[in-house]
């Protein structure tokens, strides 16, 4: 097995299908940013690699990659078998591609989609998933302190990285202030409905809609009969069981400033590993990296950290604390993960490397 390339972190997001391409080609692209002044992240559509599968003990491993979610997916089964560890990659694809169609605002029929396109009118009701999803969202910016906001769509819209880079007007971003309240968010348990009380008002699941199909997908394979697995969503990771050789997943934190390289690495089973960074999907004004992590209280690129890693039972909540923590910073992230009891690696935007208690001596810093 290669040693980390497979599970090295990286993040992508809430683009359209076929926009964004693999973390792989885009890190080699990054070189040639900092010699001109805008240019957007290029993301040519990626290969879809092939079905590897390798008998090792009593167990066998396939491995498939495709597009979803705008995005590349990599998905990983250890079973019993070959038919019944092709069965699990199969179950955990549809079941991200069914998710995509309840939760991407790419899509216009999706039920998100429908929630934004009636701001300021009306309640729509969602099905459970969608509910639990926005529940979800809603405590994270509770515990973040507004720093995870799904309310930023308006925002998120104007910078339009890295599809359409420039840099809006500040009269641009105070119009867009005032749409950017997730207390705005009204979600009726009862009827189960969501209702944005502003017309204006857009929801951007793009912080946590990857880790949230990445958890699904991985209790779908379970189902199915995989042993073992591994769910890769762009940065967002959903580890369980064990490799056929019953080792843990190594999995390889992308080091934010060091193209393609690895910062450290952690050895894991049946948790959640979400990274956000500023290396992702931005474009550079005058040496100014402008990235797509906006901090909800200016609007603009957070510029706290470079990279937050969160490790956690679940990859919803790993997904969007990473988002959160990159907005909160050093400080204030560091703080919450510990209350909380869960794992993080932060890089802060002057390149220093804190990592959390929990996680100090399971982490490897790769030299
Ligand atoms: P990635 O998409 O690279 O995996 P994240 O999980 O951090 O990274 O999600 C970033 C995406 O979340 C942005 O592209 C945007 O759609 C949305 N977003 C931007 N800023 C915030 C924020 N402060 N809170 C929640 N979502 C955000
Ligand atoms: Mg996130």
């Amino acid at each position: 097995m290669r040693p980390y390339d497979d599970f090295m972190l990286g993040s992508l997001l809430n683009s359209p299908p076929m926009r964004r391409g693999a973390v792989f080609v885009l890190l080699i692209s990054l070189p040639f940013l900092t010699s001109c002044a805008i240019i957007p992240v290029f993301k040519p559509t990626p290969k879809p690699t092939e079905t590897v599968a390798k008998p090792t003990s009593a167990s066998v491993t396939a491995k498939r990659a495709q597009v979803l979610m705008g995005t590349m997916v990599e998905l990983t089964a250890v079973a019993p078998n070959e038919i019944l560890a092709q069965a699990a990659l199969t179950a955990g694809f549809q079941e991200i591609r069914r998710l995509e169609n309840l939760l991407s605002t790419w899509i216009e029929t999706s039920e998100l989609s429908k929630v934004n396109q009636a701001a300021g009118q009306e309640p729509v009701g969602v099905s459970e998933e969608t509910f639990t999803l926005l529940k979800r969202a809603i405590e994270v910016a509770d515990y973040t302190e507004g720093g995870f906001n799904i309310a930023i769509g308006p925002a998120v819209r104007l910078w339009n990285i890295p599809e359409a880079p420039r840099i809006p007007s500040d009269m641009e971003l105070k119009i867009a202030a005032q749409y950017v309240d997730y207390r705005n968010i009204h979600l009726d348990p009862t009827r189960r409905t969501v209702f944005l009380e502003k017309p204006g008002m857009r929801i951007d699941v793009g912080g946590i809609g990857k880790g949230f199909a990445a958890e699904k997908a991985a209790a779908v394979m379970r189902e199915v009969g995989a042993t073992g697995g591994l769910v890769a969503v762009a940065g967002d990771f959903r580890v369980f069981g064990k490799r056929a050789d019953g080792t843990a997943w190594p999995v390889g934190i992308q080091h934010p400033r060091k193209n393609g390289k690895i910062l450290a690495t952690l050895d894991s089973t049946d948790e959640a590993v979400s990274t956000s960074g500023d290396y992702e999907r931005f474009f550079l004004q005058d040496g100014v990296r402008y990235h797509h992590i906006l901090d909800p209280e200016t609007l603009r690129p957070a510029r706290l950290c470079q990279s937050a890693t969160v490790v956690a039972p679940d990859a919803g909540w790993a997904d969007a604390l990473a988002t959160g923590l990159f907005v909160m910073g050093p400080v204030k992230g560091m703080a919450l993960i510990e209350r909380l009891g869960f794992g993080a690696v932060i890089v802060d935007a002057q390149g220093e490397i804190l990592v959390s208690s929990r996680l100090r001596s399971r982490v490897q810093m790769v030299p």
